[in-house]
């Protein structure tokens, strides 16, 4: 787990319940959703009380066509009390689940929906999770500089856009030195040699997210969208046991894939 300033984001997550001031362990099943799956469209209501705008969501067999999901996670009952859907594959418990909720940004605890209509979010075991993963990430052209997590440490991994570096809660400086990677020139994929659009920074070159100077100096791995994608579920695929309570897609231009 990241120390230091880096770990603060964590508490303004207000809406991930427990999670505030904990230590390096791994989430618990008891996550305060940060709001419901709702199928078709709903209206946000703003602080001030007038709407603000609208989030059309997507029916679940829509959104994720290949997964199974588990019948008595989508009856009424688990709907009412908003637990997410579930992959066929964690019937019976598994070492490995993540809360996927692909396209939406939390900033300071407030969902931000950045791409619509919106996927619902749903619990998916370590195959389905990258199954969903390796698609989407390998179609995507913008620019990625993405940190490997430490696997007994994470709790989230998620995807920010470079103008959301201060709103989700990256220090200034973490911030910067970010963004100027993003914005140096990069070369061909080590594997491929197509036009790289990855920079991977492994957990040995970057333990954690306040190493500001060496996210500005270490050399990382620059690859193309299939094989940054190849690389990120690799890293994940050594991770033994695993329960993420946010994991989401990249969108945009530019940004940052990172875990806490
Ligand atoms: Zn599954
Ligand atoms: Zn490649």
């Amino acid at each position: 787990m990241p120390g230091g300033d880096w770990t603060k984001p964590r508490c303004e997550y207000g809406a991930w319940g427990t999670r505030c001031g904990g230590g390096a362990e791994k989430a618990s099943g008891s996550v305060t959703r940060p709001e419901p799956e709702l199928q078709g469209p709903a209206f946000a209501e703003a602080s001030s009380g007038t709407i603000a705008f609208t989030v059309a969501r997507m029916r679940l067999e829509q959104a994720y066509p290949q997964i199974s999901f588990r019948w008595r996670s989508r009856n009424w009952w688990a709907r009412l009390s908003r637990v997410p859907p579930e992959c066929v594959h964690l019937e019976h418990g598994s070492d490995w689940m993540a809360t996927f909720i692909p396209d939406t940004l939390y900033l300071r605890g407030k969902a931000s929906v950045r791409r619509q209509p919106a996927r619902p979010e749903v619990s998916l075991c370590r195959e389905c999770l990258l199954g969903e993963l390796e698609r989407e990430l390998s179609q995507h052209r913008g620019r990625v500089v993405a940190f490997e997590p430490d696997g007994s440490a994470f709790t989230q991994y998620f995807f920010v856009g470079t103008e959301e570096f201060s709103d989700a809660g990256l220090q200034p400086e973490v911030a910067q030195a970010i963004s100027r990677r993003l914005l140096q020139p990069m070369g061909d994929c080590q594997a491929c040699h197509e036009a790289a659009n990855w920079l991977w920074f492994s957990k040995e070159q970057i333990p954690s997210l306040d190493e500001v100077g060496r996210i500005a100096t270490a050399r990382g791995e620059e690859f193309c969208a299939r094989h940054g994608a190849e690389k990120l579920c690799a890293a994940f695929t050594d991770v033994k046991d695993a329960n993420l309570f946010y994991v989401n897609t990249p969108y945009g231009d530019a940004g940052a894939y990172v875990w806490i």
